[in-house]
């Protein structure tokens, strides 16, 4: 009898686990994030459905399996759920005060000893301007086994600094130093050190110290990496991600809209009708080594023009190790303005209603639709990189003049090579032409007082993609949703930095990569958005079955009868895009198994055909020509 009760109560905990979870659901983690846009590999790239705990895990349990959970894995499943779902140690505490009394009585009574919360061991000091605390990159590393690590001999983070503003009623601000590891975007960034205060961090020298300070000491002596006999190995810093003001004021040098702000060139800005506006050409270039020498005394801050910072000391290549960063200078950025810009020239009644037809068309991938433009304040940075790699040339078209609608083509297919494994590399001086085009016809149709730093640091990315790979391998996006992680760790203004060490400490044996599904397709026949992809064997497909033969998934279609170009200039959008209209589908059906789809497409249907444009982050194959 007694057992028959305990079974039915561990159903009722885990129904109101279940409960709880939904209300919880909206909470945002990073695990939900951005869909295709976003950390590059974007779509939710530090998460896979694998690596997300489910209590659909539990689902099929059998009351008898039910009557063996020992009390710890009680403790890890409701652990699991409190941490993936963000709850408060209060509400934690009330639902085992509420368990223990309908008779669960092998839980821990508080939420910190179900958590394990440690005593903070953290070291918090004042620096200017706020308080700091240095966790360290050697920690992260030792924490936790990093299998996918075994084979490499060194490792190389990307460091991500910006600041974000925590609570709307605040001033208060969090500057994070985060660490993620080059070539495993799946695997979520970390906190090496955090600052927290009224405003942004005042010295960059006590900012950047402890961490200068490790990295020399890593780069001589090797990284450890694993919990249990851990391997020593090479480690390195590949590059720096921030915004134009973080990047400025890490490296001691104007600010970006200041004459002399350009950090790639020479340029001198120009005051424009109250504005300093840039060249729309390239000047000489900034390298390491004029930065070390100070070549251009007045492009850096006073306090650094005769000594160096603690970046510079360690080694850090002051040009070369900081590339521009695409999510802010071109989504957030030339995008941003060059739509509001657009939405003034023209009337957006019916690209409004394209917009809204094309919500239904949104492959899977995206976790964002964009919003109309009578919301365009408001829009995030995925929805304008939706906008310009994806439904732009669907909505511009028609609704906007020709010479408007080749201006957007120009930025729209620059961006797609650089973006692209495939073609950044090889295509980077195509680019450079398409790119310069861009930034000359852009003051000749808005006015030269508009070339802003952004616009004129378009003219910078090709060289910053040559040297570290397609644009979403260095871009903001993917600290970007662990930045939002973070802000959700923090429950009230006081005492920031002990909170957030605690939740780390909490959280950072629990959500490892596993062999993450991000590279699969979300390929759903019964869902036409999800449904055009390419083979090689086939070129563009439409899956209509997906059966599983010899327990393998196959797909089962039709080709297209005809497919042409969408466009053709700037370049024809078919043997440089990938992206064409397809019809007629074929009669024959075609089946073939699925790990022969090379990638998806994002489709929309257009004047009795298919426009279909390639979702850039399954790209690795080249286009069929
Ligand atoms: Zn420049």
């Amino acid at each position: 009898m007694k057992r028959k009760t305990f079974s039915n109560e561990m159903c009722k905990l885990k129904k109101e686990c279940e409960r709880s979870a939904l209300k919880y659901k909206s909470l945002p983690e990073f695990a939900q994030a951005d869909g295709e846009d976003g950390g590059g590999a974007a779509s939710a790239p530090y998460s896979s459905p694998e690596n997300s705990f489910s209590f659909s895990d539990s689902e099929c349990r059998s009351e008898n399996e039910i009557e063996c959970i020992t009390s710890a894995e009680k403790c890890k499943i409701l652990k699991l759920w409190a941490i993936e779902n963000n709850v408060s140690q209060a509400v934690l505490s009330n639902l085992l005060s509420a368990l223990r009394k309908i008779g669960i009585h092998d839980l821990p009574l508080s939420a910190k000893t179900l958590l394990e919360t440690t005593k903070n061991k953290s070291v918090i000091k004042n620096i200017s301007g706020g308080e700091f605390t240095y966790i360290g990159i050697q920690t992260h590393f030792e924490s936790r086994s990093f299998p996918f690590l075994n084979e490499k001999d060194q490792v190389l983070i990307d460091v991500g600094i910006d600041g974000l503003k925590l609570f709307k009623s605040s001033s208060k601000v969090l500057w994070p130093i985060l660490g993620s590891i080059v070539d495993f975007p799946k695997e979520k960034p970390f906190t090496i050190a955090c600052f927290s205060g009224k405003q942004k961090p005042s010295n960059v020298n006590e900012f950047m110290k402890d961490f200068c300070d490790e990295v020399v000491c890593l780069r001589n002596n090797g990284l450890k990496v694993g919990l249990i006999n851990p391997i020593l190995k090479r480690f390195n810093v590949r590059l720096f991600t921030c915004d134009s003001p973080a990047r400025a004021f890490v490296t001691g040098v104007q600010n970006h809209n200041a004459k002399k702000g350009c950090p790639k060139c020479c340029q001198v800005g120009n005051y424009l009708e109250k504005r300093v506006c840039f060249s729309k050409e390239l000047c000489e270039l900034r390298t390491d080594f004029s930065f070390k020498n100070r070549n251009d005394l007045a492009h850096h801050n006073v306090k650094f023009r005769e000594e160096e910072n603690v970046l510079e000391e360690a080694g850090f290549g002051m040009v070369s190790q900081f590339p521009l960063d695409p999510m802010h200078l071109v989504d957030l950025g030339v995008v941003k303005k060059l739509l509001h810009l657009l939405v003034n020239k023209v009337n957006v009644n019916v690209m409004n209603d394209k917009l809204k037809f094309l919500s239904v068309w949104v492959p899977s991938e995206f976790g964002r639709v964009c919003r109309n433009f009578d919301e365009i304040k408001n829009w995030k940075s995925t929805e304008y990189r939706q906008f310009l790699l994806y439904s732009g040339i669907f909505v511009l078209k028609n609704c906007v003049d020709e010479h408007l609608y080749y201006h957007f083509l120009l930025l729209h297919a620059s961006i797609r090579i650089l973006s692209s494994e495939r073609s950044y590399k090889g295509e980077a001086n195509i680019v450079q032409q398409l790119l310069n085009e861009f930034v000359n016809l852009f003051g000749n149709i808005y006015g030269d007082h508009l070339i802003s730093f952004n616009l004129h640091s378009l003219l910078h990315l090709s060289n910053c993609a040559k040297e570290y790979g397609p644009l979403d391998t260095f871009s903001a996006y993917k600290f970007e949703n662990y930045m939002q992680y973070l802000k959700k760790l923090i429950k009230s203004p006081t005492n920031i930095l002990q909170q957030l060490c605690l939740r780390i400490d909490e959280r950072k044996n629990l959500i490892e990569d596993k062999n993450s599904k991000l590279d699969a397709f979300f390929i759903n026949h019964k869902k036409e958005k999800d449904s055009f992809c390419f083979s090689e064997d086939t070129g563009p497909f439409k899956v209509i079955d997906m059966p599983i033969e010899s327990e393998e998934e196959v797909v089962v279609g039709y080709k297209f009868k005809e497919i042409s170009n969408y466009f053709i200039e700037p370049l024809e959008s078919f043997s440089g895009l990938g992206i064409l209209l397809a019809s007629g589908l074929s009669d024959e059906i075609i089946r073939f198994k699925k790990k022969n789809i090379k990638y998806k497409y994002f489709c929309i249907p257009y004047e009795n055909n298919f426009l279909l444009i390639p979702i850039l982050h399954h790209l690795f194959h080249e286009f069929a020509h």
